[in-house]
Parts: structure tokens; C-alpha cells; sequence
């Protein structure tokens, strides 16, 4: 499994559709300082499902669609593609090769899509985090984290650890099953009043 290409458009400081075609091994983006090359990793962080504005390097989700230049009036969406080699199976899905495609308009939430359907956040996540990659799993150290992750407390490594060996997913499903639990005790806890009530 790698990346095979990601391809940008409206997203940040990538106004126009930018496609960006990489092979099996290490890419090294090189640029001026202020030229995007860490847009570029925050567009990959963004496809994979990021929530978090800071994360992003933004103050507000809307600052990842491109805010217009001098010469260029701002655009009302960002859109980014990545395209992953599958033919390994390490994700598990019927495709040799995954598309996943997140859109944010300026008015709204995101919409994601795999392999041009659409479908939910929690469809990229579980997905991706089958396979070790995605959001939350520190595949993309980030300026200045690799100082977190030294300075982390023992409790917080073994979050690391747990996260990158797939656990994470697991407790999520659990937390979702326990809050659905939740709901269900107070619904029947209202059930009970009610037929006392009726009685
Ligand atoms: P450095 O080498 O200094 O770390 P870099 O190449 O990583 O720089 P980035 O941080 O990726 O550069 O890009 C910063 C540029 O992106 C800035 O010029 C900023 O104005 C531009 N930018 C960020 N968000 C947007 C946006 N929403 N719309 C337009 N431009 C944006």
C-alpha cells in the first residue's frame, strides 16, 4: 500500500486543481518558505478525516478553502483526492486502488466519497484505521510533535502505542455502544414512568 497521488483544488493555497502523482518510496517536497509544502500535508491529514481546526493550522474549519490572493478572488470549496495502491489489501475493501475524496463548502459541513461514492466520516475512519493509517494514528508528525511525543507522560505513550496498534477503533465502537446504552436506559427508565403513570 502507498500513495499514489493527491490532488488538491481550492484548498488553501492551492487555488487551481493541483495533482500531485508519487511512486513507492520516500517524497520529499521541496520549496521556499511560505510556497505550501506543509499545505500539503495538511490536505492529506483533511482527506483522511481531520476535525481539528488547530491541527490544521487554521482558527476556524472554513480557513483550509482558499481565502483569495491579490489577484485572485477567494473560491467557495476546497476539494482533496487521495488516491491509495490497494493491491496489497492492506485496506480492507475490494479495490486494488481507494480514492477517498472529502469537499467542504464555506456554508457547510464536509462530504466524503470512496471510490466516487459518497458516504460517512466514520466509513473513511474505520477504513483507514484498519490498516494503521488515518487520522489520530501518528503517521504525520507534524512540526514540533515529535517534542510532544517525547515529553509524553507514560499514560500518554501507551495512547500512542494503543492508537498506531489499531486499538483505537475498537474503543471507539465502545464508547458509541455505550452511550447508545445510555439513551436506551433513559428511554426505558421513561417507558416505566409512564406506564406507572397509566397504571
Ligand atoms: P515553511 O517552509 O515556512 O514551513 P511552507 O512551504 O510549509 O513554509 P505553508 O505553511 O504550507 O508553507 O504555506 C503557507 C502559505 O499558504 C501562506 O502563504 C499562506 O498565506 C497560504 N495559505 C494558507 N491558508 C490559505 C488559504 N485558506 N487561502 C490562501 N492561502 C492560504
Amino acid at each position: 500500500m502507498y500513495v499514489k497521488s493527491l490532488t488538491l483544488k481550492g484548498f488553501k493555497s492551492f487555488a487551481s486543481a493541483t495533482h500531485m502523482r508519487l511512486e513507492p518510496g520516500i517524497t520529499c517536497i521541496v520549496g521556499p518558505n511560505g510556497s505550501g509544502k506543509s499545505n500539503v500535508v495538511d490536505a492529506l491529514a483533511w482527506v483522511m478525516g481531520e476535525q481539528g481546526a488547530k491541527s490544521l493550522r487554521g482558527g476556524k474549519m472554513e480557513d483550509v478553502i482558499f481565502a483569495g490572493t491579490a489577484g485572485r478572488a477567494p473560491l467557495g470549496r476546497a476539494e482533496v483526492a487521495l488516491t491509495i495502491d490497494n493491491t496489497d489489501g492492506a485496506l480492507p475493501i475490494d479495490y486494488t486502488e481507494v480514492t477517498i475524496a472529502r469537499t467542504m463548502f464555506r456554508n457547510g459541513g464536509s462530504e466524503y466519497a470512496i471510490n466516487g461514492t459518497p458516504c460517512r466520516l466514520l466509513d473513511v475512519q474505520e477504513l483507514l484505521s484498519d490498516s494503521g493509517i488515518g487520522r489520530e494514528m501518528h503517521v504525520i508528525v507534524g512540526q514540533g510533535q515529535l517534542d510532544t511525543v517525547l515529553r509524553a507522560t507514560p499514560e500518554e505513550r501507551r495512547g500512542f502505542i494503543e492508537e498506531a496498534a489499531g486499538v483505537l477503533k475498537h474503543r471507539k465502537r465502545k464508547e458509541r455502544a455505550l452511550r447508545k446504552l445510555d439513551t436506551m436506559e433513559a428511554n426505558l427508565t421513561r417507558v416505566q414512568d409512564l406506564t406507572g403513570e397509566i397504571r
